[in-house]
């Protein structure tokens, strides 16, 4: 049976879990219009929109 020849690396371990991260706390998504992150399935609180719309308007 194959068995690795070397132990992954602390750093590059880090580095493969911060890749799939982008460093966005779990349970948010990235808003496809303003690109800040927000909760799923709301309405973004930073430009008001959802499914591609502006449903509320921000100041
Ligand atoms: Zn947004």
């Amino acid at each position: 049976m194959a068995v690795p020849k070397r132990r992954t690396s602390k750093s590059k371990k880090n580095m493969r879990r911060a890749s799939n991260s982008k460093m966005v706390p779990a349970g948010f998504v990235e808003c496809p219009q303003c690109h800040e992150p927000k909760l799923p399935h709301r309405v973004c609180p930073t430009c008001g929109s959802y499914d591609g719309k502006e449903v509320v308007s921000v100041d």
